[in-house]
């Protein structure tokens, strides 16, 4: 059985030593001393300060909304995972769907324009698979209509826009540390902003509010995350390196060997650099993609159709048809790939796609 991914575990005896620590200590969580190595570990390998690890990359971007006092209308992406769309509805704003490039599968920043309105306030995308968005031009919309940004930069540990880590863009950005993301923490997330005072608020914010034990600072909510989740993300990051290498090089024996006859790659905008956390490919049609994945599955492969379907499709949101969207989703497919993923393994992957 292949899956599409697998959690990358570490050495147990690593994380044993840490749980005799936390014993000995007794302190659990609340911001602890792990919580607080684990952040600043994490600003360091990252090159980005003001960054607040929290429980997951959902309440980081319920959080982001509700820091910025977001009401109205909020423009997004139907290709993303339904977190994208789920927490602008649960915080009572509005997605409204842009369309989105065919090539990078982001959202299409020529669009964005269109959708906005009297009651558009920001702007919410997601750097899909961990290639970045146009942000420059996003920008530039925002600037031009007075929007805030939020991106969604769940996948994108280790991705660079312009030579910087991409969490440093937009008002705000967020990040997923979940078990089946590249990095992760078994749960958790991160809030990344340049900005001190809305940095201020989401600290108070993902504590309840608590600003001292009588004291609150505005609504909160419990945001926060653990130090047995931290002590996970230590260790990982010390292996993130390799498995950003065992990626990138899976991702190479892909691209060397698949044929991309009835398929093709998603493409990456200039001055980015991806961290191949997914294999992404788009077929010519819906019907081959699924013989091909008939086909895998009977070999006991089993990739993924992220992100099918579109949230446009939503039973919660106004519907709407985007032609791009509407068919590049149904035509996605992400293959196996994780750490341990085998040239052997892939080998069978490429013979059944391929048909040779
Ligand atoms: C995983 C993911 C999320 C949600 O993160 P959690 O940590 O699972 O809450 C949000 N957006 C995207 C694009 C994701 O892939």
């Amino acid at each position: 059985m292949i899956p599409v991914t697998k959690p990358f575990l570490p050495p147990r005896e690593e994380y044993e030593k840490f749980l005799e620590g936390i014993w000995s200590r007794n302190c659990l969580t609340n911001n602890g001393p792990l919580v607080q190595e684990l952040e600043s570990k994490l600003s360091a390998y990252l090159g980005c300060n003001n960054l607040l690890f929290v429980g997951n990359g959902t309440i980081a971007l319920q959080i982001a909304i509700k820091a910025l006092d977001l009401k109205g209308e909020i423009i997004t992406t139907p290709f993303s995972y339904v977190a994208t769309t789920s927490s602008i509805v649960w915080e009572g704003c509005t997605p409204v769907f842009t369309d989105i490039d065919p090539d990078t599968l982001n959202i299409d920043a020529n669009k964005i324009e269109e959708g906005i309105t009297n009651k558009t306030q920001a702007i919410l995308a997601t750097h899909c698979f961990g290639n970045p968005c146009d942000i420059n031009a996003i920008d530039k919309v925002a600037k031009k209509y007075g929007l805030k940004v939020i991106y969604d930069a769940a996948h994108c540990f280790g991705s660079l826009y312009k030579g910087k880590s991409v969490f440093v863009f937009g008002d705000i950005s967020i990040a997923s540390f979940h078990a089946t993301k590249l990095y992760h923490t078994v749960e958790g997330g991160a809030i990344f902003t340049q900005n001190e005072d809305l940095l201020k608020r989401m600290f108070y914010m993902r504590n309840f509010g608590h600003q001292g034990v009588e004291k609150f600072d505005g609504l909160g909510i419990n945001g926060k995350n653990s130090e047995f989740h931290a002590a996970m993300g230590i260790i990982n990051l010390k292996y993130v390196e390799s498995i950003l290498e065992s990626r990138k090089s899976q991702s190479l024996y892909y691209d060397a060997n698949l044929k991309f006859n009835t398929y093709k790659k998603v493409e990456r905008c200039t001055d980015t650099v991806g961290n191949y956390s997914y294999y992404p490919i788009i077929f010519e049609s819906e019907k081959h993609l699924l013989e091909i994945l008939k086909k895998l599955n009977a070999a006991e492969v089993y990739p993924r159709r992220y992100f099918y379907p579109p949230l446009t499709k939503l039973n919660y949101v106004q519907h709407r048809e985007l032609k791009v969207a509407d068919q590049t989703s149904s035509c996605v497919l992400c293959l196996p790939l994780f750490h341990s993923l085998t040239d052997e393994e892939m080998d069978l992957v490429i013979k059944v796609i391929d048909n040779h």
